[in-house]
């Protein structure tokens, strides 16, 4: 049976780490199905790393597309 490897970080996301296949893969056996072996890593993932270091962490809040739809809607043709 072929093993998945893969990260856990201590933020709880997961990342794929490696994939042991076993001799019979492409024969009998068709992958490592549902079972991942769990790789503990003692640090969170890169994304929670950079994620303190986004120039603009709010940005999706004030998405400037969502915000003039906003206006569209609610002004409903107005003066703009
Ligand atoms: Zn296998
Ligand atoms: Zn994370």
């Amino acid at each position: 049976m072929c093993l998945q490897h893969d990260y856990v970080f201590q933020c709880n996301h997961r990342a794929f780490a490696r994939f042991d296949n076993c001799p019979n893969f492409g024969r009998t056996c068709y992958g490592a199905g549902g079972t991942h072996n769990e790789l503990l890593v003692q640090d969170i993932c890169s994304d929670c790393k950079t994620r303190p270091f986004d120039p603009n962490p709010k940005g999706r809040l004030n998405d400037p597309y969502r915000a003039a739809n906003r206006r569209a809607i609610e002004g409903g043709g107005g003066k703009n």
